[in-house]
């Protein structure tokens, strides 16, 4: 305790015990500390409101966030799904279409068909190869075929009858061969004309198919020379054939503006002997032509 002038007086704690324990001492201080208790209480509840607050705002967002994470996620997965199904999954099959026409696989045709802007590439794809097989076939036609007689080309006929021999050399059986060679064409051209000799040429052509089989191979072998394989054939075979056709272009009578035009042709005929070359072949049946004509003309002769 200090005195009145400042002096320290010392303590009376007999009074100071005495009024710690008054009731008006504890009335004083309950009057005193009521409002503060309050407003200590007030400012509890006002901090726990707002931490309560601040952790609903905060599970409000993190589960926003985990709605929005969700849903992108599924969003993406469909998305991808979608893709994969519209667009990657037909390009990968179109280009793998595409690979076995490459490699020649002509039952890729059978591919799936989509009814979208791929749908339509596979569609004009398709069409694209359709053409290009349709044009192959005219090119490789045109390349095997006599375009006057319409029969086929050399080339070709050397192709095949070699293929044909070739399988005969691994079997049984015969095969003979026979050229044709209307005779004394070149009367024929200048008397009537060459375009006549054309027409002559196309209808001896037309004649002889009328008799050959659809398995024997003929071809334009020369300008008024024809040859024709004659598979499962034996010499005497190739005679009586070779002898039908002759007697058939002799009997014919072929009708130009009013003109008759009656030709001849001779025929060697010769059979295959195993494992020979086929120009061996072809030289016998040249070589029996060659005894037709200087025996006359318009005769078969085998060799
Ligand atoms: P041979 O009896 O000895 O066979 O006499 P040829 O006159 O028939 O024989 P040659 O080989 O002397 O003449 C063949 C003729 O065939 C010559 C040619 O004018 C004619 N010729 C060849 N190719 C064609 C063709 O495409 N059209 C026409 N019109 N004539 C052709
Ligand atoms: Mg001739
Ligand atoms: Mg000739």
């Amino acid at each position: 305790a200090i005195g009145e002038s400042g002096e320290q007086l010392p303590a009376n704690q007999i009074l100071a015990i005495r009024i710690l324990n008054s009731k008006e001492y504890h009335e004083a201080k309950e009057k005193i500390m009521l409002p503060l208790d309050e407003l200590l209480f007030s400012i509890k509840e006002r901090t726990q409101k707002s931490i309560k607050q601040r952790d609903d705002n905060l599970e409000n967002a993190f589960n926003a966030l985990f709605a929005l994470l969700f849903f992108g996620a599924l969003a993406f997965i469909v998305v991808i799904f979608a893709i994969n199904k519209k667009i990657l999954s037909p390009i990968s099959n179109l280009m793998k279409t595409i690979l076995s026409f490459k490699q020649g696989e002509d039952d890729a045709i059978k591919a799936k068909y989509y009814n979208d802007e791929i749908g339509l590439m596979f569609k004009h794809f398709f069409e694209m190869k359709t053409k290009q097989d349709e044009n192959h076939a005219i090119i490789n036609k045109l390349g095997q075929t006599d375009p006057l007689t319409n029969t086929l080309n050399r080339r070709a006929f050397f192709d095949i009858s070699e293929r044909l021999i070739r399988l005969l050399n691994r079997s049984e059986g015969n095969l003979s061969l026979m050229i044709l060679d209307i005779d004394f064409f070149k009367k024929i051209n200048d008397e009537h004309g060459h375009l006549i000799g054309d027409e002559i040429l196309k209808h001896f052509v037309k004649n002889v198919k009328k008799i050959i089989r659809e398995s024997d191979v003929l071809a334009r072998y020369g300008g008024e020379e024809f040859i024709i394989m004659l598979p499962q054939t034996d010499k005497n075979g190739a005679l009586k054939l070779a002898e039908k056709i002759r007697r058939s272009i002799s009997d014919h009578a072929y009708e130009y503006k009013k003109e008759t035009i009656k030709i001849t042709a001779s025929v060697g005929v010769s059979e295959y002997v195993k494992d020979e070359k086929i120009e061996l072949l072809i030289q016998r049946a040249d070589e029996a032509l060659f005894m037709a004509k200087k025996e006359g003309r318009n005769g078969v002769k085998a060799k």
